[in-house]
């Protein structure tokens, strides 16, 4: 039988008057949002990534931009308030009415508690751990660099750009996040461990918990994730 992460009582209609929510959880660097990117691609339902909204709102130099990059440089969470405000605000919109895919968020209880008060009732929720060790997510995040222009990630060993500091893609400059310089992802890594490992029991106490082993390929994971979705929402 296909493995689904559909209880039995919910597996008859996962279902089109219940719209999915999908929690991508994990440590930073552990390939969360490749995967939601590949998951979009599978269900056609909005990735949602808080990390990327609040960097546009710092290159937008925004209110919430300014306060956010305080907490952002120094591998600190923003505080909760703000991220519910700006993920609510996200989800109301109109692609997101199908479902959605959630990319770094939650990161606390606080903010588990919030998406279930808000969203268990009318939609599906299902939580997806991409497990990954401290010393593997060190080497990726230090070694990561990303397009200004388009996003694109390399990896200086294992998938450097052509030519030095460009982007293949657009010929956009290449640059370190500020967030992945080594004394920075190792302070993330200790926020991560302290405050957004015990969501991950949150979830596993609700059932609503699949764990990924990330140290395997990008197309080996995908397929495991993609087998816990059956039918398109
Ligand atoms: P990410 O790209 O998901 O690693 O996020 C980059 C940074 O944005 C994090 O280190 C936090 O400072 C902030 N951030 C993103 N999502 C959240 C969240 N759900 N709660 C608090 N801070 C967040």
């Amino acid at each position: 039988m296909e493995s689904s992460f559909f209880p039995d009582s919910q597996a008859e209609e996962a279902s089109p008057s219940k719209p999915l929510v999908v929690i991508m959880l994990g440590p930073p660097g552990a390939g969360k949002g490749t995967q939601a990117t590949l998951l979009q691609q599978k269900l056609g339902i909005p990735h949602i990534s808080t990390g990327d909204i609040l960097r546009e709102h710092v290159r937008s130099e925004t209110d919430l931009g300014k306060k956010a990059k305080t907490f952002m440089d120094k591998g600190q969470l923003v505080p909760d308030h703000l991220i519910l405000d700006m993920l609510f605000d996200r989800v109301a919109q109109k692609d997101c009415i199908s479902g959605f895919i959630l990319d770094g968020v939650p990161r606390t209880i606080a903010q588990a508690e919030a998406l279930e008060a808000k969203f268990c009732k009318s939609n599906k929720m299902l939580a997806i751990n991409h497990q990954l060790s401290d010393e593997e997510i060190l080497s990726r995040l230090t070694n990561r660099i990303v397009c200004e222009k388009c996003g694109t990630i390399y990896h200086l060993i294992y998938s450097p750009s052509k030519e030095k500091g460009i982007c293949d893609r657009c010929r956009g400059n290449l640059y370190q996040r500020e967030d992945d310089k080594k004394e920075v992802v190792i302070r993330r890594l200790q926020v991560y461990h302290q405050q957004t490992a015990p969501v991950i029991a949150y979830y596993l106490k609700r059932h609503l918990l699949h764990q990924v082993d990330c140290s395997r390929s990008k197309e080996q994971i995908s397929a495991e994730i993609a087998a816990l979705f059956p039918k398109k929402p």
